[in-house]
């Protein structure tokens, strides 16, 4: 799938002391670890499903990643990003059957508005950007494998359903058949069973040898897409092998982590990762997770039609960099909500730091630099980088301050770190 333009990330002077370790947290173990100690980083971000463009709480997700591919690349290190686009799934078809559009349509324009405004916000584009109709051969070949291996078993089709081989029916992988599931997320039975339904799982299904069991194939039905599945028969696939799939023809496996919101860590993050354990070496080491933005007291959501969308504000105006200047005031891990004074915050920092780096020199901006990148290096602390930065526009701007000692590249290295590692261009 076509991705969106590279932002030019300006060089930074390189570190005095060697560059901190970058550790974030790990939501398996609740610890601070470093997932790529090495000169690579290898790492897979779950994209959207393109129904509804991209809210506040999907910008805050992926402006977080941007921030550890950031600080990935200044630590100098071989960066590969990828991610996806779950562009045929229930809620999308649900979505254009309820508003009489074509399914495909729908999706087209979505996934350009999210480029849009990934562009907009400055978040560095994945190496691999793959479409859920892209990945089906590979998807196909892969619970062929698993069906092959005893780790996957058909599950029988109602009447109706099926295309021209109804016999064959849908195809659910057998969690017996990797005993280290559950150690991504590390949850009780009951609280699996209860997130499973609560996130599109089917439990009831009749016919799983489990109630957890996740759907890998799913056979053509009247009135849906389907695809040529081999001998799985005509279908499409289920979400958690989609991502399987990609993630490892894109980074191959294991891979050093896998991220996105704090809903993704069961089941989707679980599932993936045992599928990829049977296609291979194990799938991501680390899992990381974003926390959900809240808006008007509730957990922003497709599903409550209460969501603030990006390409609104910026049709309103706004300045894109205000928006990410408003995200990043957050900790990435913080669940917090959404409301107008973030966004005049963010947009009077902007103009703030704008008017600092304006000036023909300025105070010394080394110690910013550094405090930027330990900030971001410290779990991605957004919010003590905006304070190193706000620490320097407020000496720089303060009219009664000694000018003697000024650094005249002072201002355009302050412009270049929050450009480089915070992604704001001012
Ligand atoms: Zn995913």
């Amino acid at each position: 799938m076509r991705s969106w333009p590279t932002p030019q990330i300006p060089a930074l002077p390189r570190p005095v002391e060697p560059h901190p370790p970058i550790r974030v947290h790990d939501s398996t173990t609740g610890e601070l670890v470093e997932p790529a100690a090495g000169t690579t980083a290898r790492f897979y971000v779950c994209g959207i499903t393109p129904y509804d463009a991209t809210h506040i709480g999907h910008a805050a997700t992926y402006v977080a990643f941007d921030l550890l591919h950031r600080a990935w690349i200044d630590a100098g290190k071989d960066v590969t990003f990828v991610s996806n686009v779950t562009d045929v799934d229930d809620p999308l078809l649900e979505r254009a059957a309820a508003t009489g559009v074509d399914w495909r349509d729908l999706a087209e324009e979505q996934i350009a508005l999210y480029r849009e405004d990934m562009t907009a916000l400055g978040v560095v584009p994945p190496a691999t950007w793959t479409g859920a109709v892209e990945s089906v051969p590979a998807v196909v070949e892969a619970v062929e494998r698993l069906l092959a291996d005893g780790a996957a078993y058909r599950v029988p089709v109602e009447p109706g359903a099926g295309g021209s081989d109804p016999h064959l029916g849908d195809v659910y992988a057998d969690l017996t058949a990797d005993p280290e599931f559950g150690s991504v997320a590390r949850l009780d039975h009951e609280t699996m069973t209860a997130l499973f339904a609560e996130r599109g799982g089917d439990p009831q299904r009749e016919g799983k040898k489990s109630p957890l069991d996740p759907l890998l194939w799913r056979r053509e039905r009247p009135g849906e897409p389907a695809w040529d599945g081999a001998s799985l028969g005509t279908g499409r696939p289920g979400w958690h092998v989609e991502c399987a799939v990609i993630a490892r023809d894109g980074l191959g496996l294991p891979f050093d982590l896998q991220g996105g919101g704090a809903d993704l860590l069961f089941p989707h993050h679980e599932m993936s990762t045992s599928h990829d354990r049977l296609l291979g070496d194990g799938g991501a080491r680390v899992h990381m997770h974003a926390g959900l933005v809240a808006y008007e007291g509730e957990k922003m959501s497709k599903s409550r039609g209460n969501l603030v969308f990006v390409s609104a504000l910026r049709a309103a105006g706004v300045d894109p960099m205000a928006i990410r200047l408003a995200l990043l005031a957050h900790h990435y891990r913080a669940e917090w909500e959404w409301t107008d004074a973030d966004l005049a915050a963010g947009a009077a920092r902007l103009e703030r730091w704008r008017a600092a780096v304006s000036g023909n020199g300025g105070p010394d901006a080394g110690a910013t630099l550094a405090a930027v990148r330990a900030a971001l290096a410290d779990d991605l602390d957004a919010p003590a980088a905006l304070a190193a930065v706000d620490a320097w526009a407020e000496r720089s701007l303060d009219p009664a301050r000694d000018t003697s000692g000024d650094d005249e590249g002072a201002p355009g290295v302050v412009a270049r770190t929050i450009d480089a590692l915070l992604g704001v261009r001012l």
